[in-house]
């Protein structure tokens, strides 16, 4: 040992973000002249990097299996003691994440933790407490807004609540008021115990902002600070800040997307996560991690309830949920199966489309039906499935179609800028005159997507005339037109405030904004999920159905006289989908699906982890999983496990941005079994996978939610 060092008091390890497939262990080994508690945060030098760390463990020897001696270990960089150290239950929570998603800690908890963390320094954080710390709720409490009283249903849900110490499905009606039931149960556990804290979980909080305003209003008394919001799209010194509220026990309310599931929050007592059916708390990139499983994992260890609410739940969570007094050991279901002020909910009109020619996408009947809407002063609201203008460009004479150069998909016309567009990789072109392939000098698009019905409706709408006098206004809002922050909310607020009769979107204006004076609400081309390649999305199909129908006929003062109205245009008016939906009934179409999908061995009766391996080269990603493949079905036959190894294919999507996409899918009829499986193959395979040429990257997808 050189004379200048001093031994090492105290051996560190930390975990810091060492993504698994790199296989450099789970953490990274220090010396400190202090001992630190697991959970603090630090600065540690890695290579000619400075990253942010988590400590893990703390002690006066080096663990066994350290390849290194005390005299090799560097001293940590920093130590950002003014940050109280992260709970044993978040650390607890990293861990369980990490090895169930088959992920290192340190990769987990670095995506965990506000990002402005890796910069800050000790002085930094102690003069951002500081102020945090300075601003003083006003001397005064403002009065809160007053709690509805509930309805019998609603009163008959919160006692099973407040009875059920695990999860509880709160499976309701679109407009049942399941709000307001969660913001009760939420009053009486934040009067209960002084300092209790409560996370709040929605799938998008710019679709939801009234559900903030709500929360604010409601919980006033608690002072300004008591609720606050914690999603990626906060600017990151304001997250930070929240954070920290969250994590010293400021906060009493956190409103997040998945993201906030790692919120450190000392004294929480309640995880409520509303629309839980929604696949966006299932991340899709990076730790591939579902929030909504692992809210239920966070009660569970804390020993405390976790409110899962839908109008249309996961399969997962239906199949995992019973009514009393059979909840036991899953979770808890309660129903509200009516609506507020016992609305009806809209009568369903099926229009068979075989009866019209390809080209027509909008039926005679639903266009008078929307003219009697608007003579009504009434607003439409209209459902497609794609944006951009004709979705593809083809050519009749060789069949050539404009696909994107670096992705299996094709690209779109959007009229705006009058450019192909890849809705994947973001890739333009411009429009071709005549076809690049065989020169041939008719080029047609194929298929509508919202900027074409935008432009065909103005043509169409352009001689009507409300009963006011004023033509028709038309709104489209898509993934284009809300590019831009605030765009979103304002395009809301102009339909709202009736500055539009007509909006025509993709998906995101079925989402929960209580639209008042929406009559009719039109789904114009729901037929590509009834037949897709993906499971699910016949599920999916019917909860945004569902949830779009949900908009209409929202106002218990609307003129009776024409009845709030929800219109399907499809192809396969027998479908067993639409049946059901004829009622609303998702209670029968998901035993349906459910029935359906156990014959065929598919989730939730089965358990799935995908292998996903990307590449430049095509070969490689294939090369590497059928290697894999083998080793796999080896492996499993050795132990003996009830596993299914399949074969190796390229996804869907096959290139993305230039990179070759292929995957692996394992299943097994128990989780345990797949676990288990999983675990042995860390140890034994993940060596084999590492050596593996040509790879940018591997990861296994635990419970995948896309095939
Ligand atoms: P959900 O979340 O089930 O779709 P909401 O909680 O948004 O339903 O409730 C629908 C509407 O009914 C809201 O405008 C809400 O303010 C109102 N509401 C809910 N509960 C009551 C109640 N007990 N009395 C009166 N209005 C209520
Ligand atoms: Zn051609
Ligand atoms: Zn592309």
């Amino acid at each position: 040992m050189a004379a200048t060092e001093t031994p090492a008091d105290f051996f560190i390890e930390a975990w810091t973000h060492l993504p698994a497939h790199r296989g450099m262990g789970k953490s990274l080994s220090y010396r400190h002249h202090q001992p630190l508690q697991p959970g603090q945060l630090v600065h540690l030098p890695v290579g000619r990097q400075t990253l942010l760390g988590v400590v893990s463990r703390c002690a006066t020897t080096l663990p066994p299996n350290s390849t290194l001696a005390p005299h090799e270990l560097k001293p940590l960089a920093e130590v950002l003691s003014h940050c109280p150290p992260l709970g044993a239950d978040w650390m607890r929570l990293i861990e369980f994440t990490a090895h169930y998603y088959r992920r290192s800690p340190g990769e987990v908890a670095i995506m965990a933790l506000p990002t402005l963390l890796k910069e800050a320094t000790d002085a930094n954080l102690v003069k951002r407490l500081q102020r945090l710390h300075d601003k003083k709720p006003p001397a005064t409490s403002p009065t809160p807004d007053p709690a509805k009283r509930l309805n019998p249903e609603q009163q008959q849900a919160m006692n099973a609540l407040v009875a059920h110490a695990g999860p509880s499905l709160l499976h309701g009606a679109t407009g049942s008021g399941k709000t307001e039931v969660y913001l009760q149960r939420m009053h009486r556990i934040l009067e209960e115990d002084e300092q209790s804290q409560i996370l709040v979980m929605v799938p998008e909080i710019n679709l939801t902002p009234q559900l903030e305003q709500l929360m604010k209003g409601r919980f006033a008394h608690l002072g300004p600070q008591a609720v606050i919001s914690l999603h990626s799209g906060l600017p990151t010194a304001q997250r930070l800040n929240n954070w920290l509220m969250a994590h010293l026990g400021n906060a009493r309310i956190v409103l997040g997307t998945r993201l906030s599931i790692f919120a450190s929050l000392p004294r929480l007592r309640l995880i409520v996560v509303d629309e839980e059916h929604d696949p966006s708390f299932k991340q899709g990139d990076g730790p591939r991690h579902s929030a909504r499983d692992l809210a239920v994992f966070r009660g569970h260890q804390l020993g405390i309830p976790v409110i899962l609410a839908s109008a249309t739940p996961s399969l997962e969570s239906w199949n995992n949920s019973a009514p009393a007094p059979n909840a036991k050991p899953n979770y808890l279901r309660v129903s509200m199966p009516s609506r507020q002020g016992d609305q009806p909910m809209p009568e369903l009109v099926v229009v068979d489309m075989n009866r019209f020619g390809r080209s027509v996408w909008l039926s005679p009947t639903l266009e008078q039906a929307m003219r009697a809407r608007l003579d009504a002063s009434e607003q439409v609201l209209l459902l497609l499935n794609r944006r951009g203008y004709a979705p593809v460009l083809y050519c009749p004479d060789c069949q050539w179609t404009s696909d994107c150069a670096h992705c299996s998909a094709h690209q779109v016309l959007h009229k705006a800028d009058h450019r192909l567009h890849c809705h994947h990789c973001g890739a333009q072109t411009r429009v071709p005159t005549t076809c690049p392939s065989c020169g041939g000098q008719q080029i047609l698009g194929l298929g509508q997507g919202t900027q074409q019905i935008e432009e065909e409706l103005i043509e169409r709408l352009s001689s009507w005339q409300k009963p006011n006098g004023q033509p028709v206004n038309i709104l489209r809002m898509d993934a284009d037109t809300v590019r831009l922050k605030g765009q979103l909310t304002a395009q809301l607020n102009a339909f709202h405030e009736g500055q539009a009769d007509v909006l025509v979107g993709t998906q995101m204006v079925a989402k929960g904004h209580d639209f008042q004076r929406v009559g009719l609400v039109a789904a114009l081309n729901p037929d590509g999920a009834l037949f897709s390649s993906d499971f699910r999305a016949p599920e999916r199909l019917f909860a945004l159905l569902m949830q779009a129908a949900g908009r209409a006929g929202r106002d218990p003062k609307r003129s009776a006289t024409l009845p709030a109205q929800m219109w399907i245009q499809t192809h396969y008016p027998q479908h067993h989908l639409f049946t059901h939906l004829r009622h609303f009934d998702y209670a029968a179409f998901a035993e349906e699906e459910l029935s359906a999908r156990q014959s065929v061995g598919l989730p939730p009766f089965v358990h799935q982890a995908l292998l996903r391996t990307e590449a430049r080269q095509a070969g490689a990603t294939l090369s590497a999983l059928n290697h894999m493949h083998s080793a796999c079905t080896d492996l499993a036959a050795r132990l003996d496990m009830p596993l299914t190894v399949h074969q190796p294919v390229p996804m869907s999507m096959s290139k993305l941005a230039g990179v070759h996409r292929a995957q692996m899918l394992v299943e097994a009829y128990s989780r345990k079994t797949l676990q288990g499986f999983l675990q042995v193959w860390d140890a034994e395979l993940a060596p084999a996978m590492r050596q593996q040429k040509g790879l940018l990257r591997w990861a296994w997808d635990v419970d995948p939610v896309s095939i």
